[in-house]
């Protein structure tokens, strides 16, 4: 299958066989590579040419826009099979749907789309999304970056902040203000060219998980755009971000769904071959406990990120759904690595079984694209809203 040749969205028989391709490809080509590229903190170039010419980056994108039109949930599974070997090739895989590129199909006009979303898409260019600031994460509505209006189009001064794939985007997503005191209706959306003047990069290095990331600040020192720059209408800004973040998790979650599986893939095998006490320590009853308690909420997560991608299917918002499968998965990907390192013993600790990446990792799923904090907000709030619609108060 070569990506950059498809022309309409997959058939039936054609999505399971780009599942079993994406499979294949990670173990073959990415397993024997991921300790050394993450200890590197760089994904290796080639990796990702190939998975380019794979048609790895084109996900739900419409083939008309240069993507393969995947369903959400054939996109949710693609993304757990690359994430069963390195969640973070899923994050580029799912950037061209989600976090960057939903905001371009929802928004853009066709020559944005054409200009930015058809490379993107194709594998051809990356980008990256600037939403967080150093003063505003979970407040999208807070942030402060201004832009004013010039004869010619805008100019915006701020900071963006942990904005990830600074090495390799060739143009940013990102979010301005007219005026801070109007909050979520003062907010516009704009694509910023990495090389535009005025544009600075500052990686952070040394993360604790997302290591081949290269994640940092990006300061936006008096960046003039043209008017092709806006993104959507003027003050149409936060329902851009809010496209982008709820896509960008069914991708969040099903890369946590993949990592957890890791870990109990990876126990179930050391727990067979491990002996001590002359037996494997799999006949332990508190080893299978913990295995058992893995198996499920494995399972469980991986229900609920496919009823978010079935409703994202149906064309719904599927906020609430999407909260549910980003919390849930991440904190069952915390949990499974944790008993996954737990159950390795000191081989855990060693970077020799992935299980160790595995725990770095998982614990900065529960911080991004909204910390798990804020989910439970928007899920009580949700709740709390249905039962007061039931009750008619
Ligand atoms: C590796 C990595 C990659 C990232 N990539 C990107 C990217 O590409 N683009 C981008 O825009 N951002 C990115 N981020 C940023 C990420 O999305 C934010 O870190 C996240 O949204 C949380 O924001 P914050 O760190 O400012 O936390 P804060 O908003 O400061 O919150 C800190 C803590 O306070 C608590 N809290 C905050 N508000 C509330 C509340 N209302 N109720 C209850 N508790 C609350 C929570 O426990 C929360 O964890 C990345 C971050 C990391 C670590």
């Amino acid at each position: 299958m070569t990506g950059n040749a498809v022309a309409e969205p997959l058939a039936p028989a054609e999505r399971k066989q780009f599942l079993r391709l994406v499979r294949e490809f990670a173990q073959e080509k990415v397993a024997p590579r991921v300790q050394e590229y993450d200890a590197a903190e760089k994904l290796p170039d080639d990796l990702l040419a190939e998975m380019a010419g794979l048609g790895f980056f084109g996900g739900v994108v419409p083939p008309e826009w240069g993507g393969l039109g995947l369903d959400h949930v054939t996109f949710s599974q693609v993304i757990e099979e690359i994430s069963r070997v390195d969640h973070c090739l899923g994050v580029l895989m799912s950037m061209p749907s989600a976090l960057v590129g939903a905001g371009l199909l929802t928004f853009g006009t066709d020559e944005q789309r054409k200009r930015w979303l058809v490379p993107l898409a194709e594998g051809r260019i990356f980008g990256g999304a600037g939403v967080t600031e150093p003063r505003s994460g979970s407040d999208v509505a807070g942030t402060s970056t201004r832009y004013e209006r010039t004869r010619d189009g805008y100019v915006l001064h701020g900071a963006k902040a942990w904005i990830t794939n600074l090495d390799r985007a060739s143009f940013f997503v990102t979010f301005a203000t007219a005026d801070p005191s109007l909050g979520r209706r003062g907010l516009s959306a704009f694509i910023i060219p990495a090389d535009a003047p005025g544009v600075l990069k500052e990686p952070v290095h040394n993360k604790l998980g997302f290591r081949p990331l290269c994640t940092g600040g990006l300061t936006l020192g008096g960046v003039e755009l043209g008017e092709e720059a806006l993104l959507g209408e003027e003050g149409q800004g936060f329902a851009v971000a809010m496209t982008a973040v709820e896509r960008g998790r069914l991708s969040v979650a099903s890369r946590a769904v993949g990592l957890a599986q890791s870990c109990l893939d990876a126990s179930v095998g050391y727990a067979v071959d491990r002996v001590v006490f002359g037996q494997p320590i799999a006949n332990f009853q508190m080893v299978q406990h913990k295995i058992a308690n893995m198996a499920v909420s494995v399972q469980a997560a991986r229900l609920l990120t496919q009823q978010c991608a079935e409703a994202m299917q149906r064309g719904e918002r599927a906020r609430t759904e999407a909260s549910m499968a980003k919390l849930y998965a991440s904190d069952t990907a915390q949990s499974a690595a944790t008993e996954a390192v737990q159950i390795h013993g000191a081989y855990g600790v060693s970077e020799d079984y992935g299980v160790a990446r595995a725990y770095r990792d998982a614990k900065v799923f529960q911080i991004v694209e909204g910390a798990n904090d804020i989910h439970r907000l928007l899920i009580a709030r949700d709740a709390l809203a249905t039962a007061g619609r039931e009750s008619g108060s």
